[in-house]
């Protein structure tokens, strides 16, 4: 039978459409805009079914670090596969998941040294809400139990996770299930008044996080920030000032700090973690998306030693209760290992600076278009907004880059890139001229 690409594609399409419920879609949307069946990926580029390749500008939703089959991560999943694929992780343990914590903990300066894994990042901040508040009742101040989040701010779509995330649509049909969190203001710096630079804008919103703390830290458990870019609501950036202001402000007012870095971590910001650029640490911190390369769902709550002491007790009411089938996965734990092998063997975070730096020569075109806003970048992520978008813009905008062979997927009005860290300079401006005829197509009547 001959091969028709395009038949192959069809079909694959049909049958997914007709069973698999796909995630943050509106199914009736695929009647109109079309549904990719990828059959194989290497590097940054995905083929389809019918042979048609398309450059991965998102890391496959911000996860695939190192490109797709990276060969050092098949092999250490491979060989673990023949060691040990799973165990319960309650009452066990074993090399993979000891060594990953003690890495990771090592990472953070010794100062985040014990890990609690779980599967998903909205787990991820499950669990760091359930620490925070935990804590506070083992301390005697079961009071301290309510969250401090930011405008604009995403931690995931469980229940926990979306009381905390500020993005109304995906919020508003759950609400009555979510129990309130007080929104602060984000020191996004697109915010800034006339003759304020970001530093001003992170001085400003640390000071309504201060008159917040001042009124309600009694009820206070912990407050949860992405840093150094909001990215679900936008790819926002704001200062590392604010961090650090938002450490102080919870040694001041006893209050944890959460940094959720499951989208910023591992290098994304051009530091191994976004906090570091502030010079402080987290009480707790989250990862997920990019600590595999991609490879398998695994997320991890690193805490502090203060933290886990106040869970070190006789009774097992007092221990941290949170249990999860697939805690600690080896598979998983052992992907994450070569990943960070290839942080170490590739010096990524230099090999990183340089990169960002050479790509930024090649971003002309869209920083000089009239209409693109707020061009910006943050390490590896490149961002930027469109005036007057039109309703509906975003879909239009990715079905027009799928067709000029680039994987864009704009929030909004805002476009970004945030590339494996693989991508060469050829395809990176391959990807900028997918972009400006993509606007052009998105734009048009
Ligand atoms: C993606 C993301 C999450 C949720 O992770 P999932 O694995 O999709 O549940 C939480 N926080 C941030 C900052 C994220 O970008």
């Amino acid at each position: 039978m001959k091969h028709e690409p395009a038949a192959a594609n069809a079909a694959l399409v049909e049958r997914s459409l007709r069973a698999v419920w796909h995630p943050c879609t509106q199914m009736k949307a695929h009647e109109r805009f079309p549904l990719i069946p990828v059959v194989e990926a290497r590097g940054c580029w995905l083929t389809d079914a019918g042979g048609r390749r398309y450059l991965d500008a998102v890391s496959s939703w911000w996860v695939n670090l190192f490109g797709h089959g990276e060969p050092r991560i098949v092999h250490a999943v491979k060989a673990q596969l023949d060691r040990l694929e799973h165990v319960l992780l309650a009452g066990f343990t074993h090399e993979p998941v000891i060594q990953l914590s003690e890495r990771l903990g090592a990472l953070t300066g010794g100062a985040l040294g014990h890990a609690f894994y779980a599967s998903d990042g909205a787990s991820a901040t499950e669990i760091a809400l359930k620490m925070s508040t935990h804590y506070w009742r083992n301390c005697g101040r079961p009071g301290k139990n309510r969250f401090l989040c930011l405008a604009g701010g995403y931690h995931g779509e469980t229940l926990g996770a979306l009381a905390v995330t500020d993005v109304p649509l995906f919020r508003d049909a759950y609400e009555p299930l979510l129990r309130a969190a007080a929104t602060l203001p984000s020191p996004d710096w697109r915010g800034a008044a006339p003759g304020e630079d970001a530093a001003a804008v992170a001085q400003r919103a640390a000071l309504a996080l201060e008159q917040h703390l001042e009124a309600h830290a009694a009820s206070t458990a912990a407050i949860i920030v992405e840093p150094l870019v909001q990215c679900a609501g936008g790819m926002a950036m704001h200062h590392p000032g604010y961090l650090a202001r938002v450490r102080a402000l919870c040694d001041r007012f006893e209050v944890h700090f959460i940094a959720d870095e499951i989208a910023v971590g591992f290098g994304r910001t051009g530091t191994l973690f976004a906090h570091e650029q502030a010079g402080v640490r987290p009480d707790l911190l989250c990862l997920s998306k990019g600590i595999t390369g991609g490879f398998l769902p695994l997320s991890v709550v690193l805490s502090s030693d203060a933290l886990y002491a106040a869970f070190y007790d006789d009774h097992t009411a007092r221990g941290f209760l949170h249990s999860h089938s697939y805690t600690g996965n080896p598979l998983a734990c052992a992907a994450a290992l070569a990943v960070l092998d290839i942080f170490r063997d590739d010096h990524v975070i230099a090999a990183n600076r340089a990169r960002a730096q050479a790509f930024d020569a090649l971003t002309g075109p869209l920083r000089e278009d009239g209409r693109v806003r707020h061009f910006r970048r943050s390490g590896m992520i490149w961002a930027f907004d469109v005036a007057g978008a039109p309703p509906g813009f975003a879909r239009r905008y990715a079905e027009a880059a799928l067709a000029e062979g680039a994987l864009i997927r704009p929030l909004g009005e805002t476009v970004y890139f945030m590339p494996p860290y693989v991508m060469e300079a050829g395809e990176f401006a391959l990807l900028v001229r997918a972009a400006r005829r993509a606007l052009d197509t998105a734009l048009e009547a």
